[in-house]
C-alpha cells in the first residue's frame, strides 16, 4: 500500500515550513535505523531550523561516528522544555510514545504538531497529526528517504550516510526477507552520492573490541541451547558474565541472530539482564511471527521476524518460562 499521498505530503511540508523549533526522537535502545532516521533529518533541518534530537537512552559506540551524533541529547527532565516549546515533533522508527520510556509523558503532553514516520506494526492512534507508517518497509530510513524526496528536502551527504546506515542495519546488510525492491531502489539512489559505503560497513561490523569478540565465542560455546524438535535455539546471558568480557552497551547487538545460522533453526531468542530487567529479543525465518509472541508473553512487540520485550522476573525464571512455552509457541512453526 502506498502510504505517501499528495495531501499528506502537502500537509507535512506545510508543518515543516511553518515550524522553527523541531524535535526528532526515536525508540528506546536506539539501533542503526533509529539513529539513521533521526540523524538524517537532523542533518537536513539543522541548516535552517532550531532542531534537536532527543533520545530516551544511550547510543551504542558502534554508531558514534555518524554525522552529528555528538549533538544528540540523551533525555533528562531538564530537556522537557524542548518538547513543550517545540512546534513540531517527529517520531521516527517509533510506533508510540510508550517506546520513549521516561520521555513518554512529556512527548504525549506536548502541544507540538506531531508526525510519525515508522515501519513497526500498530502505530499508536491519536498521537500524531500525520502518520507515514508502513510495516512493509524494511527500514524507517527507507521511508525517510522517500519522504524527503516528496517534500523536496535535499538529502545531503551527511543525511545519505545516515540513511544508508539504517538500511544496512535493519536488513542485516540486505539479507533479511524484509529487504524489498524499494530498499534496493533507495540504496541505489543513495549510492549515486559521493560517500564511502564500505567505510560505513567497517564502522558497524569491523569495529568490535577484543572482549566483544570473545563474548560472542563464549555465548556460542556455552550459552546457546538448541531444541531441534522445536526448530528453536536461545542464548541467555547475565550482566556479570558479560562484564567479565568488558561489556559495553551494543556489544550483544546481533547475538539474537546467531542461532539462525543453524540450518534447522527457524526461531531464536536472546535473554539478557540489562538495566535491572531482562531484555528479550526474538528473531525468526519465514512466516513465523515473533511479534505476536513478544506481545503475548513478554510485554513487547516489533516486526514479524524481529521483535523484543522485557520481563521483571529473574533471568532463570524467564528462560524456564520460555522453555516451558516452547511446545505451544512453536506449534505454528511445525505446522508450516
Ligand atoms: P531488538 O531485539 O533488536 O531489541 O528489537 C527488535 C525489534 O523489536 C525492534 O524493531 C524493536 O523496535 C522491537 N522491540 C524491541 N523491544 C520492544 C518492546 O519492548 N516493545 C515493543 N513494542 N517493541 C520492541
Ligand atoms: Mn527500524
Amino acid at each position: 500500500m502506498e502510504i505517501f499521498n499528495k495531501i499528506l505530503i502537502d500537509e507535512a511540508s506545510a508543518l515543516i515550513k511553518g515550524a522553527q523549533k523541531i524535535v526528532l526522537t526515536a525508540h528506546l535502545n536506539p539501533d542503526g535505523d533509529a539513529l539513521g532516521s533521526t540523524l538524517a533529518l537532523y542533518n537536513i533541518f539543522k541548516e535552517t531550523k532550531d532542531c534537536k534530537i532527543i533520545l530516551p537512552n544511550n547510543i551504542p559506540d558502534t554508531f558514534k561516528w555518524m554525522p552529528s551524533c555528538n549533538e544528540i541529547l540523551i533525555w533528562n527532565a531538564e530537556h522537557e522544555h524542548f518538547l513543550q516549546n517545540a512546534d513540531l515533533i517527529f517520531f521516527l522508527d517509533c510506533n508510540g510514545a510508550a517506546r520513549l520510556d521516561k520521555m513518554q509523558k512529556a512527548a504525549e503532553e506536548s502541544k507540538a504538531k506531531k508526525i510519525m514516520i515508522d515501519h513497526h506494526p500498530q502505530p499508536q492512534e491519536n498521537l500524531c497529526n500525520i502518520y507515514f507508517s508502513d510495516p512493509q518497509a524494511a527500514a524507517t530510513c527507507e521511508l525517510v528517504y522517500t519522504f524527503c524526496k516528496l517534500c523536496s528536502l535535499k538529502v545531503n551527504i551527511e543525511a545519505a550516510k545516515c540513511l544508508y546506515t539504517g538500511l544496512v542495519t535493519d536488513t542485516g546488510c540486505f539479507q533479511f526477507n524484509c529487504t524489498g525492491q524499494k530498499t534496493f531502489q533507495v540504496a541505489s539512489e543513495l549510492a549515486v552520492m559521493d560517500f564511502d559505503r564500505s567505510e560505513i560497513i567497517h564502522h558497524i561490523y569491523d569495529s568490535y573490541s577484543e572482549g566483544r569478540m570473545r563474548l560472542e565465542g563464549y555465548v556460542l560455546s556455552k550459552k546457546m541451547k538448541v531444541f531441534p524438535k522445536y526448530h528453536t535455539a536461545y542464548i541467555w546471558l547475565s550482566l556479570a558474565e558479560a562484564e567479565k568480557f568488558g561489556y559495553k552497551v551494543g556489544d550483544t547487538e546481533g547475538f539474537v541472530n546467531l542461532p539462525l545460522s543453524i540450518g534447522d533453526v527457524k526461531f531464536s531468542a536472546f535473554f539478557m539482564e540489562r538495566d535491572g530487567i531482562i531484555r528479550c529479543s526474538f528473531r525468526s525465518k519465514g512466516d513465523f511471527k515473533v511479534n505476536t509472541i513478544a506481545e503475548k508473553y513478554f510485554n513487547g512487540g516489533g516486526h514479524d521476524n524481529a521483535a523484543g520485550g522485557k520481563s521483571y522476573k529473574p533471568l532463570e525464571d524467564v528462560v524456564n518460562r520460555f522453555v516451558s512455552l516452547l511446545p505451544k509457541i512453536t506449534k505454528e512453526i511445525q505446522d508450516k
